[in-house]
């Protein structure tokens, strides 16, 4: 399948409401930044990552994707996706300015977008060339009720609409005070009942002391995780803190290296292993950390920063991935969107990634990508 052409696109999709909040983001439009790779006989892969909608930051990506990466691949075989992932990180050039950020972010929506040409080259769903479904189901948790933006009233009128919905698991958005965000813990606590999935997420926002004041106050709320409480490359930080509590830590979204997971992992500082396609070089390096979650007997939530429409065919084909995230926001841009019956996701059945945009969402959200 030799790659023929290789375009970037920008989607810029609304948030649910107007706009929502968590403790250190602030945004409207939720970034589809992606990369159109076709193939001599036709076949049209799509990958992509996601972003803040920010137009002259995504358009640094996809300059990238045009200019840096796309040579490096035209002509090559599109089935060579180890390989090929190896051509862009070890491309000198490519390496000195950037082992981390835009360059990463770029490659990410090439990797995807050559996955779901592979699974579209075998008639399968990204599961099924994975080695099939270790699960008819993946239990979902609903992120989207829990905005650090919304009022209490509109924080405990979401957590209920969820569970009457049958999802079995929440997450909150921490880091304001800890007053205030104990306070609606306790809250939603409450109104959800013991038997409801509660994790917590802090975007990195608070130092040790606030975490350590927070985590000691919060031991009696049965809090499933406490995602990102510390700054994201913080590992001693972690490490202090794990050993500090017995809430459980989970992380991962703003790491973009195997490396970085596997310093996280040594150190004792994670018990779940939150890897993103969309943060990390794509499927490939993903893999690797679920390799890694599993030799460690730890679990995998993958964060959702393609808003699960590539995750889910991890979770149903990896062991270590037992919960996913639900995000709704670009759910009806792609040709099979995300199904989530009873709070458990439904297994993806059309070939390839699901990443394969309608023409309508290309219409009408599609942004200028140079
Ligand atoms: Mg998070």
């Amino acid at each position: 399948m030799r790659i023929e052409h290789i375009e970037s696109f920008i989607l810029h999709v609304p948030v649910t409401g107007a706009s929502i909040a968590d403790s250190t983001h602030s945004i409207t439009h939720w970034g589809v930044v992606g990369a159109r790779i076709t193939t001599e006989d036709g076949t049209v892969g799509y990958g992509f990552t996601g972003t803040h909608a920010h137009l002259p930051s995504d358009q640094l990506i996809t300059r990238c994707i045009d200019t840096c990466l796309a040579p490096l691949l035209l002509g090559e075989n599109a089935l060579d996706t180890e390989r090929l992932w190896w051509r862009l990180a070890r491309q000198p050039a490519l390496q000195w300015v950037g082992r981390a950020g835009i360059t990463t972010l770029a490659h990410a929506a090439v990797d995807v977008a050559l996955w779901d040409l592979r699974a579209k080259a075998q008639q399968l769903p990204l599961w099924g060339l994975l080695g099939g479904a270790v699960r008819e189901k993946v239990r979902a948790y609903n992120t989207d009720i829990g905005w650090l933006s919304l009022s209490d009233e509109a924080l405990l009128r979401g957590a209920q609409t969820a569970v009457d919905e049958g999802y079995t698991g929440i997450k909150i958005k921490v880091g304001s005070s800890v007053e205030r965000d104990l306070q609606r813990l306790r809250a939603v606590r409450r109104a959800v009942g013991e038997h409801i999935t509660l994790a917590i997420d802090g975007n990195g926002k608070w130092d040790l002391p606030d975490c350590l004041r927070f985590c000691q106050a919060a031991e009696d709320c049965q809090v499933f995780w406490f995602e990102e409480p510390l700054w994201y490359d913080a590992v001693r930080a972690h490490a202090q803190l794990a050993r500090a509590t017995r809430i459980p830590l989970a992380l991962g979204e703003q790491l973009y290296t195997v490396d970085a997971f596997a310093e996280f992992v040594g150190q004792q500082a994670v018990h779940w292993l939150q890897p993103d396609v969309t943060r990390m070089a794509g499927v490939t390096e993903v893999l690797r950390v679920i390799e890694l979650a599993g030799a460690h007997r730890l679990p995998v939530a993958p964060h959702a920063g393609d808003m699960s429409q590539v995750h889910q065919h991890l979770n149903f084909s990896r062991t270590p991935c037992t919960v996913l995230e639900y995000i709704p926001w670009i759910r009806d841009c792609f040709e099979e969107p995300i199904r989530v019956v009873d709070g458990h996701y439904l297994p993806p059945q059309q070939p390839g990634a699901s990443t394969t945009p309608t023409p309508q969402a290309w219409s009408r959200y599609r942004r200028p990508s140079a």
